[in-house]
């Protein structure tokens, strides 16, 4: 960045640099410390959000910097991790900068305020000049060993899905102008997509209760494909048991909204498999976090994923989820 602007430094100090508590040394020095609490391990992972892949370059930056952090919340939440340390690499290009002046601090104000709702403590980062990136790493707690995994699921589990999925990818639809919703429509799909709630608290509460867990940020059947085979197992799913937002149904059975249901992606709700005796006890978990939580189908011996309707008869579908170097 040029020296008549703001420099890196300036970026930092004035928009990132918060007070913190649960850090001994936070932004400011070559890296940061922290403590983690006696007898707890870490979990820890890294997102990134590329311009014009994963979002709009003129996004709202609030919600960019909110979304940023929510989708790294949510791979806490499928570890059942409590998350407690974050990251940012940003990577800013000068014309947005001075086209756009209060982009970094509306993009810091969106990330931190999630942050503090989570008492999070943002530690460190790096600032640089080109496309613009967003890498986030974040860093939870767990008890030892005691974490959710994508490969724990065995055949007789029912297969949980929380919320509703679908939303956001027809939001995607519609600013991609493959479909027209309305602004009704649109208001609710757009929430999906740009500020999803991570299922962090659910996640901590599964553990112990769920044999297997994973969040859909590929779609429904690309993620509990993962599940499947880290897990060596098969599953059937009904369609009508898979929960639709109300603006979702309208488009039901089309294909274009089986394809968002079920492959949309950047849902970010949890998929999770439990066994039958933990169902009431999910239930209550449900009605006490207010989250929606639906029974989708069965985990089996075998191999392969296969969607049936309420008849028995299989659901064909052609595209199974978002994959990067595929599509
Ligand atoms: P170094 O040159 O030693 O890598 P930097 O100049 O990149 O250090 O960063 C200075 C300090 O500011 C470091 O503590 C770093 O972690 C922090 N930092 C840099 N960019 C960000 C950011 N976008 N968000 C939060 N902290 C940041
Ligand atoms: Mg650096």
């Amino acid at each position: 960045m040029s020296e008549s602007k703001l420099s890196e430094f300036d970026i930092i100090e004035r928009y990132f640099k918060r007070p913190v508590t649960g850090v001994d040394i936070g932004i400011g020095d070559d890296a940061a410390v922290i403590s983690p609490t006696p007898n707890m391990q870490l979990a820890v992972s890294t997102d990134t959000l590329v311009s014009g892949k994963h979002f709009f370059a003129d996004t709202d930056p609030y919600k960019l910097g909110y979304k940023s952090l929510a989708v790294n919340l949510s791979d806490m939440a499928a570890m059942g991790a409590k998350p407690r340390w974050v990251t940012l690499s940003l990577t800013l290009s000068e014309n947005l900068v001075e086209s756009h002046p209060t982009w970094v601090s509306e993009f810091a104000n969106g990330f931190l305020e999630l942050a503090q709702t989570y008492q999070i403590a943002l530690i460190g980062g790096d600032t640089t000049c080109g496309a613009l990136n967003i890498g986030v790493q974040i860093i939870g707690e767990i008890e030892i060993m005691r974490c959710l995994r994508r490969d724990g699921a065995k055949p007789g589990d029912d297969i949980w899905v929380s919320g509703h999925l679908g939303g956001a990818a027809l939001a995607l639809k519609h600013l991609l102008q493959e479909i027209k919703l309305t602004q009704h429509e649109m208001d609710a799909c757009l929430r999906a997509l740009l500020t999803p709630t991570a299922r962090v608290e659910l996640g901590q509460r599964l553990v112990g209760l769920a044999h297997s867990a994973i969040d859909i940020s590929d779609g429904l059947l690309a993620d509990l494909g993962h599940i499947l085979t880290s897990s060596k197992c098969a599953a059937v799913v009904t369609l009508e048991a898979v929960p639709c937002s109300t603006v979702m149904k309208q488009y039901m059975p089309s294909s274009l909204a089986l394809e968002c249901l079920l492959a949309g992606g950047d849902d970010y709700e949890l998929c999770f498999t439990a066994p039958k005796k933990n169902r009431s006890e999910i239930e209550r978990i449900a009605q006490l976090l207010q989250v929606p939580l639906v029974i989708i189908g069965e985990i089996k011996h075998g191999t392969g994923l296969s969607v049936i309707d309420t008849e028995g008869k299989a659901v064909t579908m052609v595209k199974k989820g978002y994959d990067h170097f595929a599509s």
